[in-house]
């Protein structure tokens, strides 16, 4: 503790003359080698003598005075009060050994290094002039009474439990306006003014609380585990007051003897914290936000918890709910308290677990259907969590199936009962059980009735749920919806839950789309067996189930659901599937739902009908969308332009420019129907290019050019494919021969919004507090320019806006001034090329960020349709939160028709290629097997030779007599371009064929 180095643990002794007369007479003087030893393990402490001829020992003397003996102190807070001091042999100080391995306090002297720390000591155990550290006493008998508290209550040593020496440290700083426990200590500044240190009764208790948390719960100290850290240090800091100073003489008040009230247990609203759960002066429980989100606020919550099961209450919380709660008085609310946190709690426990667990604790500790257990519930209830609890005995109970479509099939039951003792089950088929808590293993194909008898000595009840398991091979299968993603089921019957179960709430920050869509099927009844989902209004803008009336969410909706607009017990999709879309945010999860669906066979002729993603185009790409009612089998599409498919969603390329009639024909075993849309797209593509071909040797580059109203693609086939490069010229690899490429034109379009329009989301905006990087996350659809989002900033300053894909790389920074001011428009105009997994953020290395977002109300995707999709934010609850980028205004990029633009090498050839018609034709081209070339007889043709686009030789025909025509095979070619040369003695001449 000295960091001496060079510390041995050898003693070192000294040589002495020493009496051995046991009466200390000055006679049998022996010289001796003196030792001080201090052991550990048993620990003493003693100085021995040791003849130096001999070896023997000659005396001891017990450095350690065991002899605790009682002070009297007149403390900084309360009064004046006994306390137990030690004795070095010439004063006494403020340790003692009788608490376990000891009580002890120092003062650090207004510093902050512990090696300097000092004993306080007091000459007469009479701690009353006024020379005494008033202070160093209040700290050191505080301490006392909390090791009494939780010994005599809990029969607990120390916060290990194990004697764990309870040291305190006052004086530290100057002005230091806190008090603390680090993980081994307790600390205590001298307050605001120097003259109010932190030590009194309440927060002494406070800060050994923290200890003993640390060794049991161990409550992580951020958001809700944070606050329940801190309110059981108020709950024990509370009650020692109340047990040390006698209950009538304690108050509800942390910090009251300081001059200023920290906390108020009773009223945790005069002191801006909360007493509801998630109600007025709840702060954010998000990493980073305040307070390590919220710990010595949202305490306020369990604090007033602990007030209303001691001393009892009636009233109305934040939600609006009744609430009465009687007291059960200072020891057994205060036990309750202590067995959660010691038994119960663990580093991640939240205020759904503290609720469950104190339930528990009562239940262990009083029984059922005790006033302790009936209030623990009503004060949770009166602080917003969990229901009221009945007085007598409930039976209520679920499972995790109640169908199964293959034997044997076993089922767990969830007992929900309330204030009982025995359970009796009675499965149906004969089995029953007498566990709280039973599985039960189905053999027999069959529908059965499952009853639960609970008693106790409060009284007794029977739940009997009729049909409630049906298992065997004509039984539903079970499904449940997930949490991501899209799953497709084709069974005619099913029985579909949440993402919870059957007997769980759902998950938080789901979005998952179930497409039932079994063969042959004209209908699909839904039956909505149970439904809670989380409250949003009636548009339902928190959680909700989505219903589309056909195979995808681009089919018309049916109703979009939760709680505060829930769906009607039966509800029919007169499409042949029928599509649920779950979406939950990043808060408050219900009991789900479960749905069990049937298919109708199809029975009569179809309705045709049909959507699309867009109605005007200008890159002439449409996605169409079948809606048609009563099940089809077959689909055919005439999209106006020619072009025809029997796909029943397809994607169709317009490449002209015109408004186009659409025509689906539905068509079953019943018969067909035909929908007509006249001028239903509209395509309105740029100008293509113009530009200028080029004329090489063989071996040689090429450099093309183009120019448009728009920047420029390059292609080497006419449709599809990836583009070689982007921008106003081309320069070609070395080629050998005539080499066709294609450009297109892409010019932005109309701005369209994207993301959240502004920060009025329904939760409060919030001003970041720190250097914070959170993204926001999107998918581009499509390519498209993002020209601009809006932001609210608190100052003005430099920003680094960032936009990064799904691997980490950057696609673009911009640098901007962004003036203080609400809904500021930032120009960013970065192309954002078809993807997922962008993020967009500021960069930490911004000079100010000091912009607005929001950490609830969000509600994910916001989606501008076939470009864009923000689809989550970073942070912690990522699908309730927004951040910062409001209002984006996106384009999509328009392409025109691609220009063919030529590397001509017939010139070098000799042979200008096309200069003479008459010469050398081929016949038909396009074509799409057999063509003729013919040529003038005066040509001596030896061969014919085709090429590909890449100059590779793909057939060579030797001509062997003098001839002036000759077919040429190509039905072996596939689609595309190609060069046909005729080869004479002197020379050749081109010309390109296109194969179909
Ligand atoms: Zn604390």
């Amino acid at each position: 503790e000295e960091s001496n180095p060079s510390a041995t643990y050898y003693p070192t002794g000294s040589l002495e003359i020493i009496t051995a007369d046991p009466s200390l007479a000055i006679i049998d003087l022996q010289l001796a080698w003196k030792f001080n030893i201090y052991a550990q393990e048993p620990m003493s402490r003693r100085e021995i003598y040791i003849n130096a001829g001999t070896g023997s020992v000659v005396f001891e003397d017990n450095l350690i005075h065991h002899a605790d003996s009682t002070g009297t102190a007149n403390t900084g807070y309360s009064g004046t009060q006994t306390i137990i001091t030690d004795y070095t042999g010439s004063q006494f100080r403020l340790r003692e050994s009788g608490r376990g391995n000891g009580v002890q306090t120092f003062s650090l002297n207004n510093g902050t290094s512990y090696g300097a720390a000092t004993d306080i000591f007091d000459n007469d155990n009479n701690w009353t002039s006024t020379s005494v550290d008033i202070f160093g006493t209040d700290a050191y008998w505080g301490t006392e009474m909390t090791y009494d508290y939780f010994f005599n209550n809990f029969g607990r040593n120390s916060i290990d439990n194990n004697g764990f020496t309870l040291r305190s440290y006052v004086h530290y700083g100057v002005n230091y306006a806190n008090a603390f426990w680090d993980g081994q200590r307790m600390t205590y500044g001298d307050g605001p003014g120097g003259n109010a240190p932190f030590t009194a009764l309440d927060i002494a208790g406070h800060e050994v609380t923290h200890g003993l948390t640390n060794f049991t719960s161990n409550l992580v100290y951020q958001g809700e585990s944070g606050a329940l850290n801190e309110s059981f240090s108020d709950i024990f800091g509370a009650s020692v007051e109340f047990e040390a100073l006698g209950f009538g003489n304690g108050d509800w008040l942390m910090g009251e003897d300081l001059g200023f009230i920290i906390r108020n247990m009773a009223d945790p609203n005069s002191q801006g914290d909360p007493d509801t759960y998630l109600g007025t002066n709840w702060t954010s429980t998000a990493i980073g936000a305040f307070d390590n989100g919220g710990v010595h606020i949202n305490s306020g919550v369990q604090n007033f918890w602990y007030y209303l099961l001691v001393v009892g209450e009636t009233g109305t919380n934040d939600n609006g709910d009744n609430f009465s709660v009687n007291g059960i008085g200072l020891a057994d609310a205060g036990a309750i308290a202590y067995r959660n946190n010691i038994v119960y709690l663990s580093v991640n426990s939240n205020y759904a677990d503290a609720r469950y667990f104190a339930i528990e604790s009562a239940l262990d500790l009083f029984g059922p259907c005790s006033p302790q257990v009936i209030n623990t519930a009503n004060a949770w209830h009166a602080v917003g969590i969990g229901e009221r609890f009945p007085d007598g005995v409930v039976a209520n109970y679920t499972s995790n199936s109640v169908s199964g479509c293959v034997l044997p099939h076993t089922v767990q039951f969830s007992n929900y009962s309330y204030n009982g003792a025995n359970y009796f089950w009675d499965f149906g088929d004969g089995g029953t059980s007498t566990a709280f808590e039973p599985s039960h293993t189905y053999t027999v194909a069959g529908t059965y009735d499952v009853s639960l008898l609970v008693t106790s000595p409060c009284g007794a009840d029977t739940e009997i749920q009729l049909s409630y398991i049906e298992v065997g091979p004509g039984a539903p299968c079970e499904y449940t919806i997930g949490s991501n993603g899209s799953t497709t089921e084709i069974e005619c019957t099913g029985v579909l839950f949440d993402n919870g179960g059957l007997a769980g709430d759902y998950q938080n920050s789901s979005n998952s789309t179930f497409i039932i869509a079994p063969p042959n099927t004209g209908s699909i009844t839904l039956e909505f067996v149970s439904f809670d989902v989380q409250n949003g209004g009636s548009n339902c803008n928190t959680d909700y189930l989505e219903v589309f009336e056909g195979p995808n969410t681009n089919s018309p909706s049916l109703g979009k659901f939760c709680s505060t607009n829930p769906p009607p017990s039966v509800l029919n999709s007169q499409s042949g599937a029928v599509t649920l879309k779950f979406f939950s945010n990043g808060t408050i999860s219900e009991d789900g739902f479960r749905i069990d669906w049937s298919c109708n066979a199809i029975s009569e002729e179809p309705v045709a009908d049909f959507s699309s993603n867009l109605l005007e185009t200008c890159n002439g790409m449409v996605n169409f969308y079948d809606q048609s009612l009563n099940g089809t089998t077959s689909w055919s599409w005439d999209f106006g332009d020619g072009n025809t498919s029997t796909d029943q969603n397809p994607v169709h390329l317009y490449v002209t420019n015109g408004a186009y009639n659409v025509t689906l024909v539905s068509t079953n075993q019943f018969g067909s129907s035909t929908e007509v849309k006249p001028s239903f797209i509209n395509v309105d593509r740029p100008i293509p290019p113009t530009g200028q071909n080029a004329n090489i040797c063989p071996g040689e580059t090429a450099v093309l050019t183009a120019s448009s109203a728009g920047f420029h693609r390059w292609y080497d086939v006419p449709f599809g494919g990836s583009y070689i490069q982007q921008g106003n010229s081309l320069t070609t690899p070395v080629i050998q021969s005539n080499t066709s490429y294609y450009v297109e034109s892409i010019i932005p379009g109309n701005s369209l919004d994207g993301g959240a329009p502004n920060f009025f989301l329904g939760g409060n905006p919030i001003l970041e507090e720190f250097p914070n990087t959170t993204p926001l996350y999107f998918d581009a659809l499509n390519d498209f320019l993002l020209h601009s989002v809006r932001v609210y900033a608190q100052s003005s300053g430099d920003r680094t806006f960032v936009v990064s894909n799904s691997s980490g790389g950057t696609v673009a920074t911009r640098t901007v001034n962004v003036q203080q001011g609400n809904y500021r428009e930032v120009v960013l105009d970065i192309n954002i090329p078809a993807g997922n997994g962008y993020r967009i953020y500021l960069a930490g290395s911004s000079d100010v960020i000091d912009l607005y977002y929001n950490t609830s109300g969000a509600n994910f995707p916001y989606e501008t349709p076939g470009l864009l999709s923000i689809y989550q934010s970073g942070g912690a609850n990522g699908l309730s939160e927004y951040y910062f980028f409001y209002d984006w205004d996106v384009k999509e990029y328009c392409v025109s028709d691609r220009t063919e633009l030529e590397a001509s090498t017939s010139i070098c050839l000799g042979i200008e290629e096309e200069s003479n018609g008459s010469v050398f034709e081929l016949y038909p081209n396009p074509s799409q097997d057999f063509v003729t070339a013919t040529w003038s007889e005066s040509l001596d043709v030896k061969q014919i030779i085709a090429y590909d686009l890449k100059g590779q030789i793909v057939q060579q025909t030797v001509i062997t007599q003098h001839a002036n025509s000759s077919e040429i095979n190509a039905s072996e070619f596939s689609k595309g371009v190609y060069l046909i040369e005729l080869r004479t003695e002197t020379g050749s001449q081109m010309k390109r064929l296109i194969i179909q």
